[in-house]
C-alpha cells in the first residue's frame, strides 16, 4: 500500500525526506519516550545514515561488519537472494574467477547527501529503516526537470503529493468518540480486539470506585 509520495528537488538533502515521513511508529516512540533519532536509507549498496543527533546509532555498522567478516556465509545468501536473476551460466563463471557477486556495501551520512548525488534505479525497491526496526520500502517513481507548472517556491519542498487517506478508528461501544483504548480476548466486548473511547472503557471496565470489575487485557490505542 502506498503511503505517502514527495517531490524533492535534487539540491535537497536526504535528510528533508527523512523528516517529512510520516510514520505511525514516531509517534508511539514519542508518547513512550523512546524516540529514537537514528535511521538510514539503503539506496543500492549505500546506507545513508541520519547521524545528526549526538544519540544517533550507525544502524548500519552491524550489517556492514558482519558483510565484511562472514564473506562466505554472506556469499551464499547472496547467492541465494539474486539466484533468480543471474543465470547459472554466469555464476559459474564468476565461481570460476573466484570474484564475489556480493556489491561492496559501504556507508555515508544521509544529512550531507543530496539527490543529485544519488546513484539509483527508477523503480527499484529502496528501504527506510528507522525507529530500531521500523522499516519502509520507498520508489524513486520519476525524475525530471522542474516545469512552470511546479510550485517554484522551494521552501515548500520537498512537496507532499499524496498521502493516504487515514481511518480512524472509532469507539466500538458510543460510535462517537475516537478510541484510545484497546481491549483483546475480554469476555464481555462486542468484538476482539475491541476499541473503545476512554469514557466508555472506564464505564464499562471499572465500578464507581475505581476498582476493577473484571480481568481483561487492555493497551493505550493511537489513531494511525
Ligand atoms: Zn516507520
Ligand atoms: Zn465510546
Amino acid at each position: 500500500v502506498q503511503n505517502q509520495e514527495f517531490l524533492v528537488l535534487g539540491s535537497q538533502l536526504l535528510t528533508d525526506l527523512k523528516d517529512n515521513i510520516y510514520c505511525s511508529t514516531n509517534k508511539l516512540m514519542e508518547l513512550n519516550k523512546l524516540h529514537n533519532h537514528s535511521g538510514f536509507f539503503l539506496i543500492e549498496d549505500t546506507f545513508y545514515n541520519d547521524t545528526r543527533h549526538y544519540s544517533a546509532v550507525d544502524y548500519s555498522k552491524p550489517i556492514v561488519d558482519w558483510l565484511d567478516n562472514s564473506s562466505d556465509e554472506v556469499a551464499e545468501k547472496w547467492d541465494a537472494i539474486s539466484s533468480g536473476v543471474l543465470k547459472k551460466r554466469q555464476k559459474d563463471l564468476l565461481k570460476g574467477l573466484n570474484i564475489s557477486n556480493v556489491p561492496e556495501f559501504k556507508s555515508a551520512d544521509m544529512q550531507s547527501t543530496y539527490f543529485s548525488d544519488l546513484h539509483f534505479r527508477l523503480g527499484a525497491g529502496y528501504l527506510y529503516c528507522h525507529q530500531g526496526n521500523c522499516k519502509h520500502t520507498f520508489v524513486i517513481r520519476d525524475m525530471r526537470l522542474i516545469h512552470p507548472e511546479d510550485t517554484q517556491n522551494q521552501a515548500e519542498y520537498p512537496l507532499m503529493t499524496f498521502h493516504m487517506q487515514r481511518r480512524f478508528q472509532k469507539c466500538s461501544v458510543c460510535q462517537i468518540y475516537l478510541a484510545t483504548k484497546m481491549t483483546v480476548d475480554d469476555k464481555w466486548a462486542p468484538n476482539n480486539p475491541c476499541y473503545f473511547c476512554k469514557q466508555c472503557y472506564y464505564l464499562l471496565h471499572y465500578k464507581e470506585d475505581d476498582s476493577l470489575l473484571y480481568h481483561h487485557t487492555v493497551y493505550d490505542y493511537f489513531q494511525e
